[in-house]
């Protein structure tokens, strides 16, 4: 019902302002920025980054893992290609966010017994557990050395190095703090 509704306030009231934007993206479009995110319904990539329709390509998924090239992962390794290859994205953002589900089930592996499938997509960040210093890391820490190493994974495709050697190609780590409003850019 929620969605239907807002279906219909679109249609009336919002696409009506907006489609000459949609006439001219028929033509095609020319992002800039590739941005990587978890699937947390609390993160809305457009709202935090004030963007319209054909400025974000959006790769999504629960961690925002980005597995390293010739794993399998094909769905995530296609779109990385498309994005950098073919749309010649400037930007990537790799966008980790407080209170991650994905992350906390990574930090306490014996909790995903029960889901298998969920254990095995997470465990390809497990070397994430191994950086982490102290014996009880906090959820932060995890969040935010998550996002550094899918940075090291990204930088394993071969377009994406090649894109940022010549710098045509930027690549970013952010941490989302919903509850805050507030976005930090890791080093
Ligand atoms: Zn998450």
């Amino acid at each position: 019902m929620r969605l239907a509704t807002g279906i219909e306030k679109f249609k009336t009231e919002l696409f009506p302002a907006m489609e000459g934007k949609f006439k001219e993206l028929e033509k095609g479009q020319a992002p800039e920025t590739l941005f990587i995110t978890c699937s947390d319904s609390r993160i809305d990539p457009s709202l935090i980054t004030q963007t319209h329709p054909g400025e974000l390509f959006v790769i999504r998924n629960a961690g925002n893992i980005v597995p390293k090239p010739g794993t399998g992962e094909l769905s995530v390794e296609a779109t990385i290609l498309y994005a950098v290859e073919v749309l010649k994205v400037k930007r990537v953002v790799i966008c980790g966010h407080s209170h991650c589900g994905a992350i906390t089930g990574l930090l306490n592996l014996d909790s995903l017994d029960a889901m298998p499938v969920i254990k095995a997509w997470v465990v390809k960040s497990a070397e994430v557990l191994e950086r982490l210093d102290s014996e009880e890391p906090t959820l932060i820490d995890g969040i935010k050395e998550n996002v550094r190493l899918q940075i090291e994974h990204l930088l394993e495709y071969t377009c994406v190095a090649e894109a940022v050697a010549s710098k045509e190609l930027e690549i970013e780590g952010w941490v989302y703090h919903f509850e805050k409003g507030q976005i930090e850019l890791l080093d």
